[in-house]
């Protein structure tokens, strides 16, 4: 057990115990849950919408070249500037090229987990660029110094009362405020912030490559004003996001939003196609987007796991996850947590780092069951153990063990030998510490097979 390993069992084992995170996720859960089912009973079919989504994704992953290559092309024919990024310093040494050469000081952003995913904030505080998260939920966890919980909704470990206490704290305002004079309170302050921003970022929920744009799904319409308002528009997104084609959006929007927070459509839907064109008085005056990499292309060479490239981050594998449901989003220590969380964070982080996290997984299977793009997520998080053993496990006195245990339980009728002293030795020794601190490890009384004849005699 490494150190990574050690911490995450520490802070799962506290936060699992901590009361007051238990009641504000089991009350944000219970609302998504009851939104999802109202969501679910509007569709004759919803398989069928999951199957048309799931094998439009499959398509372009195994056409990925050829289909990135259609959305270049046609993007830059709508004179959008097209950046490849190997990695999160390419990402980032871009994005301060246009920053310098704009002599930017303000940003604004749109919700976008790629972001997070290569620390843009840090990287644009540490350039002393004002950016200002306007999201209201990643707002708060922005003015909060925290990372985002859950990947669809950032604040949902907060309750109201600690956004009250939040904003009194960093506001002065009233701490008995109602959500409607909080939510206000923001909308005036991020007004401000649209107008005076140099450069807008957003990320992409869909990168469409027919009509070499961009498709953005949010409910507060913050991300077409982080777009449109100020002179340049960034967009960051990761490889995996392409489709083939608009017209498959008319099933991924309302997949994506059914499964995200239970809605028929999200508020906001929309296509970007570039900067403002000749004529047209509003919208940004350039428009770059870049293709992040960051082992993506390594992920698609793996047999199994590659399938969780079609992900398109609805977030209902979290939700669905019992896991998640206790140890909450910061236990993970990925920018993705939750199952796919677990089966992404090894191959972007390295397996020495979150190997542990295919653990951190009962194999219920209700994350996969849920699952609109129909990904085995459980099965992955077994390859993903498989790997783990393999590629960090596998040597010294674990070895050893292994062999020791495969012989046994190769030859099961040697568990009935010996005296249930040295079993409970060898029990108390080598296994009490996995069963958890808040449980006691049974005793071996006697074998199984003695129970159960004296049972038949009985
Ligand atoms: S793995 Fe599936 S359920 Fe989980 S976030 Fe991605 S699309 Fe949604």
């Amino acid at each position: 057990m490494n150190t990574y390993y050690k911490k995450f069992i520490k802070r799962s084992e506290e936060i699992s115990f901590d009361l007051n995170h238990r009641k504000t996720i089991q009350f944000n859960m219970s609302k998504y849950d009851a939104a999802v089912a109202c969501g679910m009973s509007r569709y004759a079919d919803i398989e069928k919408a999951k199957e048309h989504i799931a094998a439009k994704k499959r398509k372009a992953l195994q056409n990925f070249d050829e289909t990135l290559l259609t959305f270049e092309k046609n993007a830059q024919k709508n004179g959008i500037h097209v950046h490849w990024a190997l990695d999160t310093k390419e990402a980032l040494e871009q994005i301060g090229k246009i920053i310098d050469e704009k002599q930017a000081k303000k940003i604004v952003k749109m919700k976008s987990m790629t972001s997070e995913e290569v620390e843009m904030n840090e990287f644009l505080e540490h350039k002393k660029i004002e950016v200002v998260e306007t999201d209201l939920g990643e707002f708060i966890v922005q003015v909060a110094g925290e990372k985002p919980y859950h990947i669809v909704t950032p604040a949902m470990h907060k309750s109201k009362k600690d956004v009250n206490e939040l904003f009194h704290r960093l506001y002065d305002m009233d701490e008995n405020s109602t959500a409607e004079e909080m939510t206000e309170f923001v909308r005036q302050l991020l007004r401000k912030k649209f107008t005076e921003a140099d450069i807008g970022i957003t990320g992409a929920n869909f990168i469409i490559a027919d009509i070499g744009g961009i498709g953005t799904v949010e409910n507060e319409g913050n991300g077409i004003m982080s777009a449109s308002f100020p002179k340049t528009h960034i967009v960051l997104a990761g490889i995996e996001k392409v489709i083939p084609s608009m017209h498959d959006l008319g099933t991924f929007w309302p997949t994506l939003a059914v499964h995200g927070t239970g809605q028929a459509v999200t508020v906001y839907n929309t296509i970007y196609t570039g900067a403002r064109k000749n004529g047209e008085d509003f919208g940004p005056e350039e428009m770059h987007i870049i293709l992040l990499d960051n082992k993506r292309t390594e992920l698609l060479a793996e047999e199994f796991q590659s399938d969780s490239l079609a992900c398109i981050r609805c977030g209902a594998c979290l939700n669905a996850c019992p896991v998640y449901r206790n140890i909450g989003g910061y236990t993970y220590e990925s920018t993705y947590s939750g199952p796919i969380g677990s089966v992404l964070a090894p191959f972007y982080q390295g397996f020495d780092i979150s190997g542990h996290l295919s653990y951190a997984c009962t194999i219920c299977g209700k994350c996969t069951e849920v699952c609109p793009e129909k990904i085995d997520l459980h099965m992955l998080l077994l390859h993903n153990r498989q790997k783990d053993v393999e590629e960090l496990g596998n040597k010294g006195f674990f070895a050893f063990f292994m062999t020791i245990y495969q012989f046994f339980s190769l030859h099961s009728s040697f568990f009935g030998i010996g005296m249930a002293k040295i079993k409970n030795f060898f029990a108390q020794t080598f296994a009490k510490n996995g069963f958890g601190k808040k449980r006691s490890l049974p005793e071996f009384k006697e074998p199984f097979r003695k129970q159960f004849e004296k049972r038949k005699k009985s």
